[in-house]
């Protein structure tokens, strides 16, 4: 027997309730490779799976967690043995299936990574897939040019913004960090923002399609109105990242940006994602993020903290990286 946070649902009140509770081998899905999970992480859509669903959970009893590291226990795939250090993001593990809050998970061996070297189980889920995001939204920045001036980082204190943040910076760019806990400034510095930008400074709707250009390129973990803003302010020929939804999924803007500056739209998706670029993405995390600054980030927590924590995202109270030592 072994412990999982385990959601179920009232079918009559369609209610969810999570909580830790022992499971056994027998309950584990089906699967080739059968981890002992030793951290998982929690991202924005863990709130959601810790909750109601948000759409993304389809049965019940739900084991959430959409990351996680350990070591392979038992494995029928030839790629991986026991002994095995493994990470998984992605795939729609933690939402369809079952995820990383539990002491053992069983996986599909497609959807896993090795460790990427440099990295300890417990600083892979300090990165988790809010940090592997960021990363490859700084990669596809890279690959269309960041151009000179501050590269601005929305929702900087979260999961996405402070990883990104602290990679950018760290890249050698100038960092203007976008949030609304003006609390968190000194957080933001300290991981290598220059400049902070009060929420409401850029939240707000304006008519005029461009404005000055002012940053060479944006990470936008917000979206809604503040990436409708930040794509009339980047540098002619610019690009945004646009990987989350923490302010809205809507997106008032004009096509003027695309047409008269040449600025790009870059959509980043990290579920599914080839299997290539993860490990591009995994290597350029272990050579570019700071581990120092990535300690800064971390917040511990316990199998037993996570329905709390799982609220707290949805509200956007999470500050950095969230560690969740499963055992
Ligand atoms: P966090 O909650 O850690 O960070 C989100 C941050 O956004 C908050 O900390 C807050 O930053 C800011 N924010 C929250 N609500 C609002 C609002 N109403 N208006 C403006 N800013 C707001 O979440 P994550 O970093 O884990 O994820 C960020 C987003 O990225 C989510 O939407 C998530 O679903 C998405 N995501 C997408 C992935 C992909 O594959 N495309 C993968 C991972 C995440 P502050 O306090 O500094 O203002």
């Amino acid at each position: 027997m072994f412990n999982a946070l385990v959601v179920e649902k009232d079918e009559e009140s369609g209610k969810t309730s999570a909580a830790v509770k022992e499971i056994s081998d027998a309950d584990l899905p089906e699967g080739n490779v059968t981890v002992a999970v030793e951290y998982s992480t929690v991202n924005y859509k863990d709130g959601l799976c810790i909750g109601p669903g948000g759409g993304l959970v389809r049965t019940y009893p739900h084991v959430p967690g959409i990351d996680f590291a350990g070591t392979v226990e038992a494995s029928e795939d030839d790629r991986y043995s026991p002994g095995d250090k493994v990470v998984l993001t992605g795939w729609r593990v933690g939402e369809v299936h079952w995820g990383g809050y539990a002491q053992k998970a069983r996986v599909n061996a497609d959807w896993l990574v090795p460790l990427p070297k440099g990295l300890d189980t417990r600083q892979a889920m300090a990165v988790g897939t809010a940090g592997f995001t960021a990363m490859l939204a700084v990669m596809a920045l890279e690959d269309h040019g960041i151009k000179d001036g501050p590269v601005l980082v929305t929702g900087a204190a979260g999961g996405v913004g402070s990883v990104a943040t602290a990679i950018l910076a760290n890249l050698g760019h100038e960092v203007a960090g976008v949030t609304g806990r003006p609390e968190t400034a000194d957080y933001l510095k300290s991981l290598g923002a220059t400049q902070i930008v009060a929420r409401e400074e850029i939240n707000e709707t304006t008519k005029r399609p461009l404005e000055a250009e002012t940053w060479g390129g944006c990470v936008d973990a917000v979206g809604g109105e503040m990436l409708a803003r930040a794509l009339g302010q980047i540098k002619y020929g610019g690009s945004v990242a646009a990987v989350g939804l923490a302010g809205g999924a809507g997106l008032p803007a004009t096509v003027i940006p695309f047409l008269l500056r040449g600025v790009n739209l870059l959509g980043i998706d990290s579920v599914m994602q080839p299997y290539d670029n993860r490990l591009r993405a995994w290597e350029r995390i272990a050579k570019d993020l700071p581990m120092d600054k990535l300690e800064a980030m971390i917040q511990p927590a316990t199998l037993g903290d996570l329905p709390g924590l799982g609220k707290d995202i949805l509200k956007g109270q999470v500050k950095g990286r969230v560690v969740v030592d499963v055992n």
